[in-house]
């Protein structure tokens, strides 16, 4: 199963894309987790990134094109992959489309999960709480400033990516505000329709 989740911050691609990798043994490649991964780290790709990731705003997209590059190739990655978080800006959609021809590959479904912007800010603000009371570490881009900054990466740069996939007929919307295990079902059965689909 190659996929890619399409979705604003806290739409809940994350939590969908945890059950997906269960069910179809293949990884969640999360270009905000690899970030993170590198931030912690501190490689020099993490330290260029973290002022960006820290305001709310895209790292460039040779970064992540970069990185999903080589992540491609990992063995692991041969049962397919859930992309979540990427492609971010349509020049990230067209070159995960050369990506994906170098190796003979194609998407199988894009999904995009719709969900209302007020309840956007709210969910960040129940992740936070969440995380504080299980004693985690918040994530430095979950405040208020940031989290507005990312939704207007969110508006400006990866909402086109949707309308991309609209026009070659590959996005399937899903409807994020339903419960979870609601959201789960529609997203199995979208699968199930771009597999048959495709005969
Ligand atoms: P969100 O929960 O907001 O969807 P992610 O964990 O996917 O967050 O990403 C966190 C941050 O990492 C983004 O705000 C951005 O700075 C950076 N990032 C992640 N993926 C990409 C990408 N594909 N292109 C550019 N920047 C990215």
């Amino acid at each position: 199963m190659r996929l890619v989740l399409l979705g604003p911050p806290g739409a809940g691609k994350g939590t969908q894309a945890a059950r997906l990798v269960k069910k179809h043994d293949a990884p969640q490649l999360s270009t905000g987790d690899m970030l993170r991964a590198a931030v912690a780290a501190k490689t020099p790709l993490g330290l260029k990134a973290k002022a960006l990731m820290d305001a709310g705003s895209l790292v460039p997209d040779d970064v992540v094109i970069g990185l999903i590059d080589e992540r491609l190739d990992s063995p692991d990655c041969a049962r397919g992959f859930i992309l979540d978080g990427f492609p971010r800006t349509v020049a990230q959609a067209e070159a995960l489309q050369d990506l994906l021809d170098r190796r003979g590959l194609s998407l199988d479904a894009v999904l995009e999960l719709a969900v209302d912007e007020g309840a956007l800010v709210d969910r960040m603000r129940k992740r936070v709480d969440e995380t504080l009371a299980a004693g985690g570490a918040v994530r430095a881009d979950d405040n208020p400033e940031s989290f507005k900054m990312r939704l207007e990466a969110y508006r400006a740069q990866t909402a086109p990516v949707s309308a991309h996939y609209a026009g070659r007929r590959q996005l399937t919307k899903i409807d994020g505000m339903a419960p979870i295990d609601e959201v789960t079902a529609a997203v199995d059965r979208a699968l199930v329709d771009a597999t048959v689909g495709r005969g």
